[in-house]
């Protein structure tokens, strides 16, 4: 520990302005400039909210719930524990970029800050003190961003996002222990990022930077003085623009840096490059000023660019309106598809709204594949059961990811067994049959935090199944994130409908993956293939079925 406190070095992005300005893709950018140059990183984020992680969270607020392969055991104090493996959206992104799987400790909440503390005055910690918000929860936070910085591989440079709006009352605490933290390392080991918005108005051709101005004041007002300013806006920021951010802020101009709107978002490693943030950082934090091997990213960003073709892929679910709801599968999806080069359109369906199969079939008809999605509870069912029941008489792939496969199964036992009333008992717990039911561990659990089956599983795949064929390989290991399970009783009498049973966990006991021989592409997994998709690195699962949707759509327009 001594040795990582002499060596250590911390990058801490701020954000200012409005929320949600793109400081996760920053972030990852930065870490990805000094990949390129061999420096090993690790990226933290903060997250000023008191939940203990957002897995009880609903999308349509936070953005999609990320699920990492390790379980993190996070013991507050002697004689508690709980289980983490469902963190912050920003951390696919980090994964996307960077290529190192990130670890749930590296998401640290105010509620994980704030129970160890209150838990920890209870077994006499603090015997004697007043526990207060400083020194006691600033030394927590410090702690937690130690402990994590001091694991292996040992870091050349820890990434700090803090989430939130600099001004949040929430994010006080975390702002003041950076300070400290970075008081007590040395101010040249330590560079400050200041993510804000820089509106432009079209009426007068100007861009406002008083925003920023203000934003910067109030980060200056409690101690911190960002290094670098990154605005994002519709386009480069002009000279003067530049000019004037630098002044206020008192920074060197060459250190405001544009973060315009680009079409793909892997882009913005190589646009900050081009105004040369890589030797800007590592100069400032005094590391060797390595020369920059971009070479495999700019290949992976020109795949991206220029598709040849297009395919349109459908999403019925319930938590359209926010596109972060479904974050990891769009990037998938991209992946795959720039892999082919292929452009893939993503056609949302409001299944509350769309919910009969006339509906559907209209909304259907011009789709090339359906991705059933993820979800719980039972709003919007309906509709998700009948969108599958369209793929399986249309015959468009499919692929139903987790809630998606489960529903698609019910569709199946419906439509295709005529098993009326079959579901889940997650919507209906006097269904006749229950195709899809709780698993046995599940059936005593009451807490809802942090306790379905989470985190990565060892997969075991059918060496005949058309699913081995994608794979190329029998095990593999995938995440999860479920309480519910298709029941085999059930499942194994649809296969003189063609359905077939693809993978089971190691014990045999939970059905992985479900897929029909008399389908082109009907592939339900009981797991999230889209956390390990990489954009060079696209998952088999999503290969196939743009594959299926392009074969498809060729059928479909001749
Ligand atoms: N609600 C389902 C379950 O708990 C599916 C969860 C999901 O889609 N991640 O099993």
């Amino acid at each position: 520990m001594e040795s990582l406190k002499n060596h250590a070095r911390f990058i801490f992005v701020t954000g200012g302005v409005l929320s949600g300005i793109g400081k996760g893709v920053t972030t990852a950018s930065i870490a990805k400039l000094l990949q390129f140059r061999g420096y090993k990183i690790r990226i933290l984020k903060i997250d000023p909210y008191l939940n203990i992680d957002p897995g009880t969270m609903n999308p349509i607020e936070h953005g999609e719930v990320f699920v990492t392969d390790q379980t993190w055991v996070f013991k507050p104090v002697e004689g508690f524990e709980f289980k983490i493996s469902e963190i912050d959206l920003d951390f696919g992104t980090y994964e996307r970029f960077t290529g190192i799987e990130v670890h749930p400790s590296q998401n640290i909440t105010s509620g994980q800050i704030y129970l160890s503390v209150i838990l920890g005055e209870r077994k006499g910690n603090y015997l004697g003190s007043t526990v207060q918000i400083i020194p006691h929860i600033t030394d927590q936070i410090k702690q937690r961003i130690w402990d994590a910085a001091a694991q292996d591989p040992i870091p050349d440079v820890v990434l700090v996002e803090i989430g939130g709006t600099v001004g949040d009352i929430e994010a006080m605490p975390f702002l003041e222990s950076v300070r400290q933290l970075a008081r007590e390392v040395g101010r040249n080991r330590v560079a400050f990022v200041h993510v804000t918005l820089v509106p432009y108005m079209p009426s007068v051709g100007e861009f406002k930077t008083k925003p920023t101005q203000h934003s910067v004041r109030t980060l200056q007002g409690l101690g911190l003085q960002p290094d670098i300013v990154v605005c994002r806006a519709e386009k480069e920021l002009t000279e003067s623009a530049e000019r004037k951010i630098a002044l206020f802020c008192n920074i060197p101009e060459n250190r405001v840096i544009s973060n315009p709107d680009i079409p793909v978002i892997y882009q913005l490693p190589l646009s900050f490059e081009e105004q040369e943030l890589g030797s800007i950082i590592t100069t400032h934090l005094g590391l060797e000023n390595r020369s920059a091997i971009t070479d495999d990213w700019i290949n992976t960003v020109k795949s991206f660019r220029n598709p040849k073709n297009t395919v349109t892929i459908a999403m019925p679910g319930k938590y359209t309106s926010l596109g972060d709801s479904y974050k990891s599968i769009n990037e998938a999806l991209f992946h795959a598809s720039a892999t082919l080069g292929t452009k893939v359109e993503i056609k949302w369906i409001e299944t509350e709204e769309r919910c009969d199969v006339e509906c559907l079939v209209e909304d259907l008809a011009e789709v090339d594949g359906i991705l059933l999605t993820p979800g719980f509870g039972k709003r919007g069912v309906e509709g998700m059961i009948n969108a599958a029941a369209v793929s399986l008489d249309k015959k468009i792939p499919f692929l139903g990811i987790c809630y998606g496969a489960q529903l698609g199964i019910v569709a199946f036992a419906r439509h295709l067994m005529g098993w009326k009333g079959a579901h889940t008992t997650e919507v209906d717990s006097n269904s006749l049959f229950p195709v899809v039911d709780l698993m046995d561990e599940q059936k005593t659990t009451e807490d809802m935090g942090g306790t379905m089956r989470l985190g990565g599983h060892e997969v075991v795949l059918r060496e005949e199944s058309f699913l081995y064929q994608l794979y190329g390989t029998k095990n593999i290991r995938e995440r999860f994130r479920h309480r519910y399970h298709l029941i085999e009783r059930y499942v194994s009498r649809m296969a003189e409908k063609g359905l077939e049973i693809a993978a089971y966990d190691p014990s045999g006991t939970i059905i992985n993956a479900v897929e029909l021989t008399t389908h082109p592409f009907w592939i339900g997994v009981q797991y999230h293939p889209e956390f390990k998709s990489q954009p060079s690195k696209p998952h088999p699962l999503y290969l196939g079925l743009i594959k299926a949707g392009l074969d498809y759509k060729a059928m479909r327009e001749s």
